[in-house]
């Protein structure tokens, strides 16, 4: 680890919140004294070196521009860094780690999210075992290679890859699950990387950062009961491009004329349709039932075991970069960073 460096960058959430000894209201800290709030950071042999958002965010604000602010970040200190880790809020965690998964193409650096449930200035913090967790992952390496060359999460002893997962708990410090994916790494006593499951260093890749974004994508939540008014004025919204459609079970809808005729009519006018699951875990497999041919018939694309997080960041960096309707589709199902299997 000696001569590594990592750049740990601060964009916000609870894990970068202290009590104010007055107030008792928790308020960011100043992030340049982190070394002061984790003394454990000064007893790493690898280099660290900060960088902080000024105003940090609670994660429900993050969107695209912040997610290119994160990859600017990255790109800037590409060549000068072994690893990143971002402290950011657990709540649209997964979306960003998605994005970013997409935006850096070519990536053969470890990205490794992090984050916690408690303030990293409380006593029963999980913050500061993530973090240090997470430095060490981003500092890892064999035979001069990182570890784990991919944008991954870490949470809770464990590391999953990020654009496979989900927040699934609000209040469990084991916030986050990867349902149709296997874990990266499992913290104990010693890391123990799954090897098999991590994507492979390939020293070649030169790092080229997509920054477009097309925010014209929404999400279509289906429940028995949904009406007719509801669906027709949601195709109807200006400038959409995308929706991602939530389906039940293995990728069903109800088989209503008036419900696929509205879908058709939204494909005929060059809308992209995702079908994505409402289960956690599995896919879609739109031929197995009636009513999932039904939508395979008329266009719409099966998301397979895509997470709902992916499935938007992808669509939104799909159509931001211009790509025809056509192509469009076989890029989403094509697998840019083992999103989709
Ligand atoms: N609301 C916070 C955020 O996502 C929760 C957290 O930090 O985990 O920014």
């Amino acid at each position: 680890m000696l001569g590594t460096k990592v750049l740990l960058i601060y964009t916000g959430g609870t894990i970068g919140m202290i009590k104010d000894s007055e107030t008792r209201a928790l308020k960011p800290f100043d992030f340049e004294q982190i070394k002061k709030e984790v003394p454990e950071l000064n007893k790493f042999e690898c280099e660290i070196d900060t960088f902080s958002f000024e105003n940090p965010l609670d994660s429900s604000s993050m969107n695209p521009k912040v997610w290119v602010r994160i990859a600017e970040i990255i790109e800037d200190n590409y060549a000068d860094y072994d690893g990143f880790v971002i402290l950011h809020g657990s709540d649209t965690m997964a979306y960003t780690a998605s994005a970013l998964s997409f935006m850096l193409y070519g990536l053969n650096k470890p990205v490794i999210l992090t984050g916690s449930q408690l303030p990293i200035g409380t006593i029963r913090t999980d913050g500061k075992e993530n973090l240090i967790t997470a430095i060490e992952i981003a500092a890892a390496k064999k035979a001069n290679n990182p570890l784990v060359p991919e944008v991954a999460i870490y949470f809770e002893y464990n590391l999953y890859r990020g654009n496979r997962t989900t927040k699934m708990n609000s209040e469990d410090f084991e916030a986050f699950d990867s349902f149709n994916f296997p874990l990266l790494a499992e913290a104990g006593i010693k890391i123990k990387y799954n090897t098999r499951n991590i994507l492979e260093v390939k020293t070649e890749n030169k790092l080229t950062v997509f920054k477009r974004f097309d925010r014209n994508v929404a999400s279509l939540k289906l429940f028995p009961g949904i009406t007719k008014e509801f669906v027709s004025h949601f195709i109807k919204t200006p400038g959409l491009r995308a929706i991602v459609l939530e389906t039940f079970g293995s990728g069903n809808a109800m088989s209503e004329d008036w419900f696929l005729t509205l879908l058709k009519k939204a494909i005929d006018n060059g809308i992209v349709i995702v079908n994505v699951t409402q289960c956690k875990g599995g896919g879609v497999e739109q031929s197995k039932y009636e009513s999932g041919s039904r939508l395979e018939a008329i266009g719409v694309i099966s998301g397979m075991d895509i997470t709902f997080e992916a499935a938007t960041t992808k669509l939104m960096l799909l159509l931001g970069g211009k790509t025809s309707t056509e192509k469009i589709k076989t890029k989403f199902l094509s697998p840019f960073c083992g999103e989709i299997s």
